[in-house]
């Protein structure tokens, strides 16, 4: 694996453990020769799976799209980079055991949401405010509707989970 850095082609694994709830090994790796640290996945290579868009076009199903989609939403808010890949793990086995090889977009946006709804708020805000392009004042108003019911719901249950 060559260090993106100084594009030398040896490196030593420094740290290995599962990621993405065992679908994949992430491995932390240092260069032999600048010693710049970087992290590798292995995953099994899985069947191409296509998102069926609104306009009735194909594209190929891509994670990093899903990712950048929830980290610009993510932007300085207390959300890490490993919730954001747990997220969108979950998403992915969610479709590929319920879809075989094409899985409509709005499924996807929607498994999102749900997501993001019980990460955080504000994340969830941005993300359906691009996703769903609102038209009007009541889509805003029913949104934010929703989400205080969440935090509500939310908050009893915290309260209830505590012990002191
Ligand atoms: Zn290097």
């Amino acid at each position: 694996m060559r260090c993106p850095k100084c594009n030398y082609n040896k490196s030593s694994v420094i740290d290995s453990r599962q990621a993405e709830d065992g679908n994949a090994i992430r491995r932390r790796r240092e260069c032999e020769n600048c010693h710049a640290r970087f992290t590798t996945f292995e995953r099994v290579e899985e069947l191409p799976l296509l998102v069926i868009k609104k306009d009735g076009t194909r594209e190929q199903f891509s994670r990093e799209k899903i990712l950048n989609g929830i980290f610009q939403s993510a932007q300085k808010r207390p959300v890490s980079s490993d919730d954001i890949e747990q997220v969108v793990s979950r998403i992915e086995q969610r479709i590929r055991s319920e879809y075989e090889s094409e899985v409509p977009s709005t499924v996807i946006g929607n498994l999102v949401m749900d997501e993001l709804a019980e990460l955080d708020e504000i994340t969830y805000v941005r993300f359906a405010s691009v996703y769903k392009s609102f038209k009007d004042v009541d889509e805003i108003e029913e949104l934010l509707q929703q989400i205080t019911n969440r935090v509500r719901s939310k908050k009893k249950r915290s309260k209830l989970d505590e012990t002191d």
